[in-house]
């Protein structure tokens, strides 16, 4: 295991749902589109592992909303946490910072789809910034 992998467990608020995740990247991306600030109420923040690297007790209460033909998005039947998103096409799970337990290890590292980034906020963390998932948005 890298110094960037860690092993994980987290969950969901109301503990229905927990996991265990090895080989999760500490690397934290900030996405800001409108499809992540919607479900989650405000950006998404998220790392990940692959999807067989991960094992999720009380899965049956997970509930798999499909937000895009490219990805479906997990969240807590119970309580409505936002754990996971799922893309279809690869083996990968990204799991939410907010469900890591603490301490988590985890750190912000970049920000994506900054072009759809929200109007009532700014991003002042000095941390890279793209368009889309890694066009290059603008030096500042
Ligand atoms: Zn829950
Ligand atoms: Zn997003």
């Amino acid at each position: 295991m890298s110094d960037d992998l860690q092993q994980v467990g987290g969950g969901c608020y109301c503990g229905r749902v927990r996991y265990r995740a090895n080989d999760v990247s500490r690397q934290v991306t900030e996405c800001h589109c409108s499809q992540c600030r919607k479900q989650a109420g405000h950006r998404y923040a998220g790392t990940g592992a692959k999807a067989s690297d991960i094992g999720i007790e009380g899965v049956t209460n997970v509930t798999w909303y499909r937000s895009s033909p490219d990805a479906e998005r997990g969240f807590c039947s119970t309580c409505g946490s936002h754990l996971f998103w799922k893309p279809s096409d690869k083996d990968y799970i990204g799991i939410l910072a907010a469900s890591v337990d603490e301490p988590s290890g985890l750190r912000i590292a970049k920000h994506i789809f900054v072009d759809d980034k929200g109007d009532y906020y700014e991003i002042t963390d000095g941390l890279p910034q793209y368009a889309g998932y890694d066009r290059p948005l603008k030096s500042e």
